[in-house]
């Protein structure tokens, strides 16, 4: 069976602000990301991930945040349109593991939620996905509340058969 695997890691900022969009919804909180994008650093290393499975570059290659165009672009409209590009080489996803560092808010109510919305981006079961959640214990640019971070590790396989994975 032919198969990818890849990893993808993202980082932002945090400033004072509204709001956090996470893994595809938004949380009210005190701090935002400071982006060129929506700032979501889930998606966009869950993003990263599939185009290193596909060997096609990086995020900022093919969303340059030197583009005025791209300023506020939807985080979700790129990993659709990473998505989309792999669908249509016929790649399937087998699972995505996903872990986000961040230090508030506590993601542990909302890692159901954030699991169900990647699995819809992705066509793909809950039981595929995986989120995980830590904090950086007050340790470091993380655990300041200076910043989040998003670590994951996908794996595809080609095939049009269904997959009980
Ligand atoms: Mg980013």
């Amino acid at each position: 069976m032919d198969m990818r695997v890849g990893i993808g890691h993202d980082s932002h900022r945090l400033t004072i602000g509204s709001h956090l969009n996470l893994g595809g919804i938004t949380i009210p909180h005190d701090r935002t990301t400071i982006a060129h994008s929506d700032g979501d650093v889930l998606l966009h290393a869950v993003t990263d991930a599939i185009l290193g499975a596909l060997a096609q570059g990086d995020i900022g290659e093919h969303f340059p945040d030197t583009e005025p165009a791209e300023a506020g672009r939807s985080s979700r409209e790129m990993l659709l349109a990473v998505w989309k590009r792999a669908t249509d080489q016929g790649w399937r996803l087998v699972n995505l593991d996903c872990t986000v560092i961040l230090e508030r808010p506590r993601l542990g109510p909302l890692k159901a939620e954030i699991r169900e919305q990647l699995a819809a981006l992705l066509g793909a079961k809950p039981e595929q996905i995986s989120v995980k959640a830590k904090t950086a214990e007050g340790v470091g640019p993380v655990g300041r509340e200076e910043a989040v971070e998003a670590h994951c590790v996908v794996l595809l396989r080609k095939g049009t058969d269904v997959c009980d994975c």
